[in-house]
């Protein structure tokens, strides 16, 4: 009989570990706690921003496995997951340059604007320094992309349920795994793939040793309705040159408008008891931002969302696996767009194959980071 797996948690990570073991021929059954499209994790909303441009080389060739699965994604459901529409990298002049040599590196389309002929194409959006664009980059229809995985695993044959909390999880002594629900229920299955998001600080220490710290905040990025926002490009404004906000900011265009956000700066919530109102003044921070960067977006009102980062001290994830567990946490506001990929690990770990030294638990942190 096919090996089975149960799949703690249905965001991103856990769909697309669903996916990709079930296209294996993999028995899946997937717990999410609460229901389809719930906004009280990280994988939400109408968009996440997919970019190849990252400075290290790791993470490019990452994107580069992601892309034809999320085009696969697409073909097998029929739904529309990803739009490229050009992404913008500007501000510190070395970081905008060092992201052009690794795009180039990987041989990848990438063209240095002037600031003048950016705006020239983009009137909304001001630079001062260096621009980057990366015409591969684009938009993820963040809920669109979630619920297709999910149908996609399920076309598969992976039992999907929502609605269904894993109150305990514990390795059996036949060296599997069963699964204990909120209402008593008991799921037996060979391994199991934990991937809870910001609930990881509470459930994964059980389960697994040598995870790192990790660090859940609350982030409280706006949307700003205005006409035009579906022909934004995704934008990223890097650090120095006399912007120093340490995290950046980011931002793209959606179906709830553009969306512009600070880079982890939110205050660290316990997944089951925050406050969901936003800060209002962060939000000021923010629209002093669009103010002065921002002048497309500087008429329209803004609207708060918020969504939880699960950072860990380096900024690398967390895919490994103890035992009859695999373990994906840790993807420190920027996993969405490698999900599938990332699946793709996941499954090789479910299947005994070797997984990346980079994500491993147990991994030494750099001492000023810890
Ligand atoms: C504001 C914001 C902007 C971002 N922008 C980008 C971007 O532009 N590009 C990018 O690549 N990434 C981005 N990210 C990061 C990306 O969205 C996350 O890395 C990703 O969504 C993490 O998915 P996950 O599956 O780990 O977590 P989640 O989506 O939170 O999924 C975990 C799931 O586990 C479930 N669960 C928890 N406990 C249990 C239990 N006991 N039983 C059953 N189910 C359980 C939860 O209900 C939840 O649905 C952004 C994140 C945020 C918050």
């Amino acid at each position: 009989m096919a090996p089975s797996t149960v799949i703690v948690g249905g965001g991103v990570m856990g769909a697309s570990a669903a996916w990709r073991l079930a296209a294996r021929g993999h028995r899946v059954t997937v717990l999410e706690r609460f229901g389809p499209g719930h906004d009280r994790g990280s994988s939400h909303g109408s968009s996440r921003i997919f970019r190849l441009t990252y400075a290290d080389p790791w993470y490019v060739r990452l994107a580069l496995r992601a892309l034809p699965l999320w085009r696969c994604l697409e073909e097998e459901t029929g739904r529309p997951v990803l739009t490229v529409t050009g992404a913008v990298d500007h501000g510190s002049p070395a970081t905008v340059r060092e992201l052009a040599a690794t795009l180039a590196a990987a041989g990848r389309p990438g063209a240095l604007l002037s600031p003048a002929q950016a705006a020239e194409r983009w009137p909304g959006l001001r630079a001062d320094t260096s621009v980057l664009l990366h015409a591969e980059g684009g938009r993820l229809h963040a809920d669109a992309a979630v619920a297709a995985l999910l149908a996609a695993a399920a076309g598969l044959g992976a039992d999907v349920r929502h609605g269904v909390r894993v109150r305990a999880l514990r390795r059996t002594g036949s060296g599997g795994v069963v699964a204990e629900t909120g209402a008593g229920e008991r799921v037996v299955a060979d391994t199991a793939v934990v991937a809870v998001g910001g609930w990881s600080p509470s459930v994964l220490p059980d389960l697994v040793d040598g995870l790192p710290p990790l660090r859940v905040t609350q982030e409280q990025p706006l949307h700003f309705a205005v006409d035009d926002a579906l022909r934004w490009p995704a934008f990223v404004h890097h650090p120095g040159a006399g912007f120093d906000e340490p995290g950046g900011v980011y931002g793209l265009g959606s179906a709830d408008g553009v969306k512009v956000g600070f880079h982890a700066v939110g205050p660290v919530v316990d997944p089951d008891h925050r406050d969901r109102t936003p800060d209002p003044l962060a939000a000021a921070r923010l629209e002093a931002y669009v103010r002065t960067w921002l002048p497309g977006l500087a008429s329209a009102a803004p609207e708060p969302v918020t969504c939880l980062y699960t950072s860990t001290p380096d900024h690398d994830f967390v895919v490994d696996r103890q035992g009859p567990v695999t373990v994906l946490a840790g993807f420190s506001g920027h996993g969405f767009k490698f999900a599938p990929a990332l699946g793709e690990l996941a499954a090789d770990l479910v299947e005994g194959r070797p997984g990346a030294r980079r994500f491993a638990l147990g991994r030494p942190m750099p001492a000023a980071l810890r």
